[in-house]
């Protein structure tokens, strides 16, 4: 599903309906995450669907080193040569010489909603269900370029969490930022490591003021994309930074 001129969405249910973008400006194309099935088809699927080539794939940024979102890398690299690119403090993560960071047991409130989200919870909690590692080619700080797209530096979910941002069609992909599944929220809240930082994080993305929001798990927010996000923004202020 294509959210912005160029900007493909990719989705589905399992890994929290977790959701990937794939990034077409015009040259070669950038991935933004993976999704959690390791054969990486849908994306290879949207790629031809476009008229592309999997070999077309220049760039795979991560967002961050969650198993939602590393499903597909090694596959994926392998079929495409991709350069596999995140922060220095997620590498090892997704090299696989080290483990994410344990989130919390206990369920999330409220219940009824992340209820779903929890068997996933468990398997974060108990850190089960890895991913395939990979090698990363290179790492990422704030500022850097990955084709037409801007590296943010937005930690909080986790300390090398980037966000991405391409000004010419003003879509941020907010990683686990920003989640409009199973509600919208500044990320969930038992996977956000550390409060503060992300309640900073989601200001700063907020002063960009974009169209559209292309969130790491649930649909894009792509209608009056500005304003909720500076609403959310209050909601983590009053909820995570007293
Ligand atoms: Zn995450
Ligand atoms: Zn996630």
């Amino acid at each position: 599903m294509e959210i912005a001129q160029g900007v493909h969405s990719i989705g589905q249910d399992a890994g929290g309906h977790v959701r990937c973008f794939l990034v077409d400006g015009g040259d070669r194309l950038t991935l933004v995450d993976t999704l959690w099935d390791a054969d990486g088809h849908r994306i290879t699927e949207e790629i031809r669907r476009i008229g592309r080539k999997v070999t077309e794939l220049a760039h795979i940024v991560l967002t961050h080193g969650h198993r939602s979102h590393l499903g597909g890398l090694a596959a994926l690299k392998e079929m495409s040569g991709a350069e596999v690119l995140c922060h220095g403090w997620e590498a090892d993560i997704v090299e696989g010489d080290r483990t994410a960071q344990p989130v919390p047991i206990v369920p999330m409130r409220p219940l009824r909603a992340y209820l779903r989200v929890y068997p996933l919870q468990l398997g974060a909690a108990l850190g089960v269900d890895g991913h395939r590692p990979c090698r990363v080619d290179a790492m990422l700080a704030d500022g850097d370029r990955v084709g037409p797209l801007r590296v943010l530096h937005a930690p909080g979910h986790t300390p090398g969490h980037l966000a991405f941002y391409w000004p010419e069609r003003r879509v941020l992909f907010t990683g686990d930022a920003v989640v409009t599944y199973p509600l919208l929220a500044p990320g969930w809240p038992a996977f956000t490591l550390n409060r503060k930082q992300a309640c900073a994080s989601l200001c700063r993305l907020t002063e960009l003021r974009v169209d559209v929001a292309a969130v790491g798990h649930g649909d894009a927010i792509t209608t009056a994309a500005a304003d909720r996000l500076l609403s959310l923004t209050e909601v983590a202020h009053d909820q995570w930074n007293g």
